[in-house]
């Protein structure tokens, strides 16, 4: 059979790449190609910008994982994919032959506005985040553009690593077009609310930022002045997604179908962030998706070289999300459902640590 190449060290290729040394197919190659050497896991990144995780606990060391599960790792960042002669050319100049690929690259952010693109702080890719924690972290004043849960969370987190280390917490804000927390239950939203007004952060609802210079977001309403501002304003599909030529998403995602493929390129597989499923397209674009959809990439990403019939991902309908809200408290939510203090924390603690572990081991 052929070549397998992964593009990008999201959650669904790690997953590919265990389930690949475990069924040991010797008559295929499989490559990564992932931009960094490390592989960050975002679940984690509040306990870390809290001081609770160290830096060895959030991340994956993509050339160790690789060696350990006989794949070949090349450290570079996909430029372009060549559809005709399929081929993968990396920043280096290399190009690496496929006869499938598998893309799950993540998202970019929404930065759109004039000035966000040029100033403003990005997680994205997810290996800029340690520059983010040193600048947040002793920035006099932090401005988090985003109302979602990562936002809320990286928030709460801030807050909670400058009282321990004593810092003043009064000038930092959260900035969001809409409602804080928006699409979760209302009891959810309340609660957030009063936790920003417990600990003394600004939360600015219904002010869309308009423009941004060096040291301000300029809002529909006003202006706000911070040292360091971070961009979390909603999911953009990243250059190599929005340069291919395929049939894409209404937000310029790479459209599969329900078997992870691309509908109009059968050579590509995709998932995580990066793809819109045609079949759900509202569906979130979150960690738990990007795992989900780990079993059918691979078995179809398989079943495609061996010309068989690909399998249906059916996406759940609810699933649990823990937000930590920082001092090792948590609010989860499931539906409807909400409830927060020390318990989701630990639960969120003991989830995370299994699944950074299932990639250790
Ligand atoms: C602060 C924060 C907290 C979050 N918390 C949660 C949470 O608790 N639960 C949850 O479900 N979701 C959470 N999310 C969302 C989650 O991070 C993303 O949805 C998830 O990481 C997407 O996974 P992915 O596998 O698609 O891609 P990523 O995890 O983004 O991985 C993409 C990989 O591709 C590599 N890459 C990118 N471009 C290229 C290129 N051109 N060439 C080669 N390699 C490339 C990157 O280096 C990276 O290794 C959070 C997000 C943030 C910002």
């Amino acid at each position: 059979m052929g070549d397998i190449v992964l593009v990008g060290g999201g959650h669904a290729n790690l997953s590919f790449i265990k389930k690949h040394n475990q069924d040991r197919h010797e008559d295929t190659s499989c490559t990564l190609v992932s931009a960094d050497r490390y592989q960050y896991y975002s679940g984690m990144f509040s306990g870390f910008l809290e001081g609770i995780y160290s830096l060895k606990q959030i991340r994956i060391d993509l050339q160790d994982f690789c060696k350990d599960h006989n794949v070949r790792f090349v450290c570079d960042k996909a430029d372009r994919i060549d559809q005709v002669n399929k081929r993968v050319i990396v920043s280096s100049g290399q190009e690496i032959p496929y006869e499938v690929l598998s893309v799950n690259v993540g998202s970019h952010v929404q930065d759109d506005i004039p000035g966000a693109h040029d100033h403003a702080l990005s997680l994205k890719p997810n290996f800029h985040f340690l520059e983010v924690v040193e600048r947040i972290r002793h920035s006099p004043r932090t401005i988090i553009v985003g109302g979602g849960a990562a936002g809320v969370e990286l928030m709460f987190s801030l807050h909670a690593w400058r009282e321990k280390n004593e810092l003043n917490s009064k000038e930092l804000t959260l900035l969001t077009g809409g409602e804080v927390f928006e699409g979760e239950a209302e009891f959810a939203k309340q609660k957030i609310r009063r936790l920003f007004q417990k600990k003394q952060i600004n939360l600015v609802e219904h002010e869309r930022a308009e423009e941004m210079t060096t040291r301000f977001v300029k809002t529909n309403n006003g202006e706000y002045e911070g040292e360091a501002i971070l961009w979390l304003a909603g999911p953009k599909p990243p250059p190599l997604i929005r340069d291919l030529d395929v049939k894409k998403s209404e937000g310029g995602f790479l459209l599969v179908t329900d078997r992870m493929q691309s509908v109009s390129d059968p050579a590509i597989f995709g998932a995580g962030d990066c793809i819109t499923v045609q079949s759900y397209p509202h569906l979130p674009k979150n960690g738990v998706y990007a795992i989900r959809q780990a079993n059918e990439l691979y078995e179809n990403v398989n079943r495609y070289l061996k010309g068989e019939t690909l399998k249906t991902f059916t996406p759940q309908k609810r699933y649990l999300a823990i937000l930590s809200t920082g001092h090792r408290e948590g609010l989860l939510t499931y539906g409807k459902f909400s409830i927060h203090g020390k318990i989701p924390w630990l639960v969120k603690n003991r989830i995370d640590g299994s699944f950074m572990k299932t990639l250790r081991c």
